[in-house]
């Protein structure tokens, strides 16, 4: 493939920014353009997903890009989940088999900002700050852009075109326009009855963590939950996912009076250590929680959608980023695999991989809302949690649905997401039946299980 080429990537988010590198390790030339000032230079608004949980698939993507370990250096293991009851009892359930496998909070601005510096250092990638695109010409292969603070329009030009401007993407709009008439056309955004609230738990004297450091805290309650993940300064971003309407809802706590007495009956040992609730939960803006879904990804040879321009889901895999990166993973393979057949078979080929995932990890992080909100408290998934960890110990071949999604990158969410759900089903059924899981014969288990499903 010829290398001379422009490629132009809209949004230099998490996943335009390491593309940006992966293509500019192929030789092309890559211009990025970003709607938001430089979050290097300007202060961002905060109130907007702080952290990220980064894990297997994601760090897959960064070692790809051979920036793993350098992004790693500013992560906080988190090995598994802290429960906490609204008694203030602690039950820590792990993620993983052992304590090799966890996953990491990570800083999104951080993240973000050394992957544009990392893309910066290449000297075919240029990235262009507070250039929104406002429309797209596919068949000159042309964006339309409006700088936002000088208000000036400009048109650019490139042999492709990429959209990673996320969830609310300009691209995805502007190819909607020429594609509705196809028959398989899809478009939608389909958005929870629930919303979210970030909170902060500051740091402890000298930066000490005020609740343990190493885990990602939930307090579920039924119908919402409140979720913790701790930051390098020693401070925690919370989550409150909480019902947009209803009688314990957004829109019903709406006084602090109400907000402090509910927190206090509800999340009693976490509002010790949030001293700016009130003032938090009316000043912090509330996120919607959305799944997008859209069929094709690409037009011809001239333009293609990527990360969660192409897939937003709702954040309760934490697999987001994570698919967003392994996205890179599999266009960057697939310019490898079908560059020379043109641009057109490169974007068919990573629609046909990304397509079946994307819609795998969408249906797991929308089930995985319902299994932390209420299903972790239940005491027959503690037992399956402890029934499987001996499973993964004892047998290699065994993997728990969590585990398939986040610590095995080399199955695919799909596979992940029919495999585990059958596991799940099997195993949930035999914990319900018994009290404690020193009566099960593992062996045996085991066994039924690998006749069932293989
Ligand atoms: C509350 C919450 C928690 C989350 N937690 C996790 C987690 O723990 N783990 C995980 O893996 N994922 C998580 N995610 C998901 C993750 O944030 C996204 O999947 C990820 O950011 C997708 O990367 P992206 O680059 O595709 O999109 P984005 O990161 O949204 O980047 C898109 C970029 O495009 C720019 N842009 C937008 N419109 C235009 C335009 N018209 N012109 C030019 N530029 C434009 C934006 O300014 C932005 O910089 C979470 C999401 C939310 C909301």
């Amino acid at each position: 493939m010829n290398t001379n080429q422009k490629i132009i990537i809209v949004g230099a988010g998490l996943a335009g920014s390491l593309l940006s590198i992966y293509m500019a390790r192929r030789g092309f030339q890559v211009a990025v353009y970003e709607k938001r000032p430089d979050m290097r230079t300007e202060e961002m608004s905060a109130g907007r997903s702080i952290n990220l949980a980064l894990s297997h698939r994601g760090i897959r993507a960064l070692k790809r890009a051979g920036i793993a370990e350098q992004i790693l250096q500013e992560a906080i293991p988190m090995k598994g989940r802290m429960l906490h009851s609204v008694e203030g009892a602690l039950t820590f359930v792990p993620y993983g088999k052992d304590d090799s496998e966890y996953i990491n909070s990570i800083s999104r601005g951080g993240l973000n900002m050394a992957l544009m510096n990392i893309a910066e250092s290449y000297d075919n990638v240029q990235l262009f700050f507070n250039e929104g695109c406002e429309s797209v010409d596919f068949v000159h292969k042309t964006l339309q852009l409006k700088n936002a603070q000088t208000g000036e329009t400009q048109e650019v030009k490139g042999d492709i075109i990429i959209g990673a401007d996320g969830a609310g993407s300009a691209v995805r709009t502007a190819m909607a326009q020429v594609l509705k008439s196809r028959t398989d056309f899809k478009n939608s955004s389909e958005f929870l009855a629930h919303g979210y609230k970030e909170l902060t738990i500051p740091p402890g004297p000298d930066g000490s963590f005020l609740i343990e450091k190493n885990a990602l805290h939930i307090w579920p309650r039924g119908s919402y939950m409140l979720i913790a993940l701790p930051n390098l300064d020693g401070s925690f971003t919370c989550t409150l996912f909480f019902p947009n309407e209803g009688e314990n809802s957004f829109a019903s706590l709406d006084t602090t009076e109400k907000v402090a007495a509910f927190f206090k009956d509800t999340f009693a040992d976490a509002v010790p250590f949030l001293p700016n609730l009130t003032k938090e939960y009316f000043e912090n803006p509330t996120g919607l929680l959305g799944t997008v879904r859209c069929y094709p990804w690409h037009i011809e040879d001239k333009a293609v959608l990527l990360g969660d321009a192409a897939h937003a889901i709702v954040p309760f895999y934490g697999q987001g980023m994570n698919a967003s990166f392994e996205d890179c993973i599999d266009f960057d393979q697939c310019v490898e695999k079908y560059g020379n057949e043109g641009w057109q078979q490169v974007f068919e080929a990573y629609q046909t991989k990304r397509k079946q995932n994307s819609d795998a990890i969408a249906q797991l992080a929308i089930e995985n809302f319902y299994e932390m909100r209420d299903g972790v408290a239940e005491p027959a998934f503690l037992r399956k949690r402890q029934l499987e960890r001996i499973l993964e110990n004892k047998y290699n071949d065994y993997h728990s649905k969590y585990s398939l999604v986040t610590f095995n990158p080399e199955i695919s969410y799909a596979e992940a997401h029919e495999r585990g759900n059958r596991q799940n089903e099997f195993l949930l059924e035999v914990c319900r039946k018994v009290e404690s899981i020193e009566t099960l014969d593992v062996d045996q288990i085991y066994a039924e299980l690998k006749e069932a499903i293989g």
